[in-house]
């Protein structure tokens, strides 16, 4: 793994604050003390997040338990992680705070692996299985179809939905 995929950084892109690389032992918050009301995550780049990241990440977000707090175009290694702990999501808002997340595709026609950026209005559940919108091939524009191994983090979503 290079020192480039290792290093945690925070960056403010528009009215977004970015997190890219992995959180673990070396991530800290210390410095990022952040002063609106409503905060909007842009979590894409999140590549990886181990169990010590986890904790760093649960007290952190414990600290902003007062704000509005939004995670947008979620990376699918953070989707996974919040799937098998929910108390990654934040105090204030929880499954809610989701307001898009990446999804993995493979096209059928050409094989090539595709990402999608998606909300979760454009989920459906039937029965116990949850659907989403059709995605086009970024390269070919064919259907392309949803990488079920790495998808399981969706059913995350399920139980919501049918409530409503
Ligand atoms: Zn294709």
């Amino acid at each position: 793994m290079s020192d480039t995929q290792r290093k945690f950084s925070i960056d403010r892109r528009g009215e977004f604050y970015c997190f890219d690389g992995i959180i673990n032992e070396h991530t800290n918050f210390r410095k990022f003390e952040p002063k609106e009301k409503l905060l909007k995550f842009d979590l894409s780049g999140i590549s990886y997040i181990n169990s010590i990241g986890c904790k760093t990440w649960i007290q952190f977000f414990d600290t902003l338990k007062d704000r509005e707090v939004e995670f947008h175009r979620v990376s699918t290694a953070m989707m996974t992680g919040i799937s098998m702990l929910p108390g990654l999501l934040p105090p204030s808002g929880g499954r809610e705070s989701i307001k898009s997340f990446k999804l993995p595709f493979c096209c059928v026609n050409c094989d090539a692996d595709n990402e999608a950026v998606v909300t979760p209005s454009d989920l459906a559940v039937v029965h116990d299985s949850v659907f989403t919108k059709l995605v086009a091939c970024q390269f070919c524009g064919n259907p392309a179809t949803l990488t079920e191994a790495n998808s399981e983090f969706l059913y995350l979503f399920a139980y919501e939905i049918v409530d409503d």
